[in-house]
C-alpha cells in the first residue's frame, strides 16, 4: 500500500531527506515556513504544498524536522491564528517526529497527537547533513511496536540504521545519552592531545597508543581533533563541519534538562554541556565540535603565562 507522507521542515536535513522518500517512490508533499528551503527541496525533487495544513490533511504519515521542542509542539496545537496540524489531520495519522528535541517535550507531543486522535513517534537522527544527503542516517525510534513496523520502511528510505529503542520518547532518550558520551568523549581526547604537546610528545605517537589501547573512541578514531592521523577528520580541513558546535551546544543542553529532571549526578555530562555552550557562545557554534581542542590549547597558553 502506497502511504502519503507530508514532509513539514525541508532546510538543512530536512530537504535531502524528503529528496530521498521521493528517489525511493514514496508520495511525498513538503512544506516550509521559508521560500528558500522549499525552493531548494523542489530542485531536489520535492513536490511542495500550499500550506502545511493541506499537505497534513491529505497525509498517511507526517514527518516533522524543525529545529526544536517549540517548534514541533506549537506546529502540532497551532499558533494564534494559525491552525494546528493535529487538528487538520485525518482520524489515525502517524506523527513522526525527526527534531532533536528534549523527552519531556518528545512526550508532550506524543499525549497532544494521541489526545487528537492520532498516532506518534519520536525518531530523532545521527549522521549530520551528509548522512542526510546519502540516505545513511540512523535513526532512533520510541513508540508503539505497530507505529514503529509502519514508520519501519519510511524511515528506511532515509536511513540504513534503524533502532527500535522503546516507548514514546525513548529515541530522544537515545540520542540525548549518546550525545553525552560523544561530548565528553571529545573533551577528553582534546585535552589528552594539549596535554601530550606540552610533554613534547607527537599528535602521531599519542594517536598510535591511544587507537589500540584502552583510550580507544569514536572521537579519537573517526573524528580525530588534531590534523593528520585520521585524514577524513574535520580538523584536516580547518574545523569545516562535521558536526557543528552549535549542535552539540544544543543536544548537551537536552542532555543537562533531562539530568536536571532525573536527579542525575552527571559531573562530566553537565560540565561538558558549559563547556560546549561556551564554545559555541564564542566563535565555534559554526566550527567542527572537535575544534573544542583549540580552545582548550588558548585557555592552556593563557594559564600557563598566568603561572610563569
Ligand atoms: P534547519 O534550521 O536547517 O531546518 C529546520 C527547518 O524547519 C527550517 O527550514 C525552518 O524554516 C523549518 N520550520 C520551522 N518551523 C516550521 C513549521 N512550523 N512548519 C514548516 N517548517 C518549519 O535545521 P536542520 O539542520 O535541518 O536540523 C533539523 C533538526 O535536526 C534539528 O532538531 C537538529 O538538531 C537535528 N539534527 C541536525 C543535524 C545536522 O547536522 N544539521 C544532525 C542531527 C540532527
Amino acid at each position: 500500500m502506497t502511504l502519503s507522507i507530508a514532509f513539514l521542515g525541508l532546510g538543512h536535513m530536512g530537504g535531502p531527506m524528503a529528496a530521498n522518500l521521493v528517489a525511493a517512490g514514496h508520495d511525498v508533499a513538503g512544506f516550509d515556513l521559508s521560500a528558500a528551503a522549499n525552493d531548494a527541496a523542489r530542485a531536489l525533487g520535492v513536490p511542495i504544498a500550499k500550506a502545511a495544513v493541506a499537505a497534513v490533511a491529505a497525509a498517511d504519515v507526517v514527518i516533522t524536522m524543525f529545529p526544536a521542542g517549540r517548534h514541533v509542539i506549537e506546529a502540532y496545537t497551532g499558533r494564534g491564528a494559525a491552525p494546528g496540524l493535529l487538528a487538520a489531520a485525518r482520524p489515525g495519522t502517524l506523527f513522526i517526529d525527526s527534531s532533536t528535541i528534549a523527552v519531556d517535550d518528545a512526550r508532550t507531543a506524543h499525549d497532544l497527537a494521541v489526545a487528537a486522535g492520532h498516532r506518534a513517534m519520536d525518531a530523532p537522527v545521527s549522521g549530520g547533513v551528509v548522512g542526510a544527503e546519502a540516505g545513511t542516517l540512523a535513526f532512533m525510534a520510541g513508540g508503539a511496536d505497530d507505529d514503529f513496523a509502519v514508520a519501519l520502511p519510511i524511515l528506511q528510505a532515509m536511513g540504513k540504521r534503524i533502532v527500535h529503542c522503546g516507548g514514546s520518547g525513548l529515541g530522544q532518550a537515545a540520542k540525548v545519552c549518546n550525545n553525552m558520551i560523544l561530548g565528553v568523549s571529545m573533551i577528553a581526547v582534546s585535552e589528552a592531545f594539549v596535554l601530550g604537546e606540552k610533554l613534547g610528545l607527537s599528535h602521531e605517537a599519542l594517536f598510535d597508543v591511544a587507537s589500540n589501547a584502552s583510550g580507544q573512541c569514536w572521537a579519537l578514531t573517526t573524528n580525530c581533533p588534531v590534523p593528520g592521523p585520521v585524514p577524513t577528520s574535520p580538523a584536516n580541513r580547518d574545523y569545516t563541519p562535521g558536526f557543528a558546535g552549535a549542535l552539540m551546544a544544543k543536544d548537551l543542553g537536552l542532555a543537562a534538562e533531562a539530568l536536571a529532571a532525573t536527579g542525575v549526578h552527571a559531573e562530566l555530562g553537565s560540565l561538558a554541556s558549559l563547556i560546549y555552550r561556551r564554545f559555541a557562545d564564542g566563535d565555534g557554534a559554526s566550527a567542527d565540535f572537535s575544534g573544542i581542542i583549540n580552545d582548550i590549547r588558548d585557555r592552556s597558553q593563557h594559564s600557563e603565562q598566568g603561572a610563569s
